[in-house]
């Protein structure tokens, strides 16, 4: 891990292209908050408990990516794997925000990726260590463009929405939103108990049961999909 990386370093962090922050300039990227086991089928397949209240763990900036691109595999891990995700802009920042409150919060939404070293992760969880390392690599959390929250939008109208993954045609995953057990604006309104939100931080709000391996020369498509079937949100990440 002490290579010199080749890769330049930008010097911002990236802009949430098709957001606006409350004054109507652009929303850089802040903080990565991940929520685990946030669909039961899938911490089920995990072989873990239930959480009774929402599981959070952070990526640092540099595993963020917007747009169709790849992931180089990290030489540390031999088994990462997929999970898509339904991934919201935070446009106007808070702390102690109430639940009703909370959907005013968010600024739109993207489909993204939170890539994980299992390998790493499962020794990490052993040795009852911080997941960090695993979920923390260069480019292990791509997103697609953004698009704003419409205005006539409630937080119960994302239900019929549905997540779907793709590797090389076939579907791995596949659920509808309706099936998260703490939804957007319960996870705001904990986060904010918590921590200050701020305008661009992003909450990757966990992943449904279908999660496996990708291997050198993948093509991953991550969709969201409205609940005509229609893809609004696109993801295309070629595995190198
Ligand atoms: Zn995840």
């Amino acid at each position: 891990m002490n290579q010199a990386s080749q890769i330049p370093i930008p010097s911002h962090w990236p802009i949430l292209n098709g957001l606006k922050d409350i004054q109507g300039q652009p929303l850089p990227a802040g903080t990565i908050y991940c929520i685990g086991r946030n669909y039961a089928d899938h911490a089920k397949e995990m072989n873990a408990a239930i959480p009774s209240e929402p599981m959070v763990f952070i990526k640092p900036i540099g595993t963020l990516s917007i747009g169709d691109g790849s992931l180089s595999l990290p030489a540390e891990s031999q088994d990462v794997h997929h999970e898509v995700e339904w991934v919201i802009a935070i446009g106007k920042g808070g702390k102690h925000i109430s639940l009703d409150q909370a959907w005013d919060h968010v600024a739109g939404w993207a489909v993204g990726i939170d890539f994980t070293a299992r390998d790493l992760q499962a020794k990490a969880k052993q040795a009852g260590k911080p997941w960090t390392l695993a979920k923390g690599f260069d480019g292990f959390a791509p997103l697609s463009p953004f698009a704003a929250k419409p205005s006539t939008f409630s937080c119960e109208d994302m239900a019929n929405y549905q997540l779907q993954f793709q590797v090389n045609g076939v579907t791995r995953q596949s659920e509808k939103l309706s099936q998260m057990l703490f939804s957007a604006s319960e996870l705001i309104h904990y986060l904010s108990s918590v921590f200050t939100l701020q305008p661009g931080d992003l909450i990757f709000t966990g992943t449904p049961s279908g999660v496996s391996q990708v291997v050198l020369g993948d093509r991953c498509l991550a969709e969201l999909k409205d609940p005509n079937g229609l893809t609004t949100h696109r993801l295309e990440i070629i595995i190198e």
